[in-house]
């Protein structure tokens, strides 16, 4: 079973690779089984580029006790006994000169890389005009303030989903700092709504009360949809234990992965390894 799953990720990632070329060999591994992965920093769609900004500075693996009870048989499919390969990921599209951030990583005072990342390919704080939250976790808002509680993207229009600010978690510690240092640049969004640049709103809630996949163009920016490529790719029933509603999880999960995979789109998230 193991080679099964490795050929699984393998055609995925090689299809992810093809990205619209007409390559043969490639094609001809896409099925409606294979699902195309971002596998590049940087990567040009029709009308715009996105960047993969890793935050985490040492690497990251999950360990299978973080997903329930996997049991032996998966486990040994899966084949990873030192973990799951992950990351902690924000995004950057740059598109008719606006640049949009999706999430902003840890912050600066729990180690996050994303402002040195910005900087590698050229970009201040202040160039950034727009940024589209998944979710209010620590590893995703926590890089909007700095290391002195001011807000970092002083030019930004923020969006936020209106189910996660009436959620517990907008009433967070973080959230609220959030919410008081950007005041009126923060706009809520429902699902569905589409945002500036075109950027389209998916309800994808489950692991919070309003978590949002974004999509733009061919590009599924999938938040926090799943934590471990190697376990929940082929077993997206599988939820993190820091999934809040596993039921609403998995259900988003499913949904979006065969969405992907029917409208051919390229996915990325917020803990793919990187
Ligand atoms: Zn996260």
């Amino acid at each position: 079973m193991h080679t099964k799953v490795l050929s699984v990720i393998a055609a995925a990632m090689l299809a992810g690779c093809a990205g619209g070329q007409s390559n043969s060999s490639v094609s001809e591994q896409q099925n409606s089984d294979t699902i195309k992965f971002l596998d590049a920093k940087e990567k040009t769609f029709d009308g715009f580029t996105v960047y993969w900004l890793k935050d985490n500075a040492a690497d990251r693996t999950f360990p299978y006790d973080l997903f329930g009870e996997v049991p032996e048989n998966i486990r040994q499919e899966v084949n990873m006994p030192d973990g799951m390969p992950s990351s902690i990921s924000a995004y950057l599209i740059k598109s008719n000169g606006k640049n949009i951030l999706f999430d902003s990583g840890l912050g600066q005072k729990a180690g996050g890389q994303l402002l040195n990342q910005l900087q590698n390919i050229g970009i201040t704080p202040e160039n950034i005009d727009y940024v589209y939250i998944t979710h209010f976790h620590g590893d995703h808002i926590g890089g909007m303030l700095d290391t002195t509680g001011a807000k970092v993207f002083t030019n930004a229009e923020v969006y936020v989903s209106q189910l996660e600010k009436d959620s517990d978690l907008g009433k967070g510690e973080q959230a609220v700092k959030m919410f008081e240092q950007y005041g009126d640049k923060i706009h809520v969004f429902n699902f569905g709504d589409k945002l500036p640049e075109d950027v389209l709103t998916i309800d994808a809630v489950g692991h919070t009360p309003g978590h949002t996949v974004f999509q733009k163009g061919n590009l599924l920016i999938i938040g926090d949809l799943m934590h471990a490529l190697a376990l929940q790719l082929p077993h997206p029933e599988f939820n993190a234990n820091f999934d809040g509603d596993k039921e609403k999880a998995a259900a988003s999960r499913k949904r979006i992965l065969e969405y992907a995979k029917q409208n051919n789109l390229i996915v990325c998230g917020m803990h793919l390894p990187y």
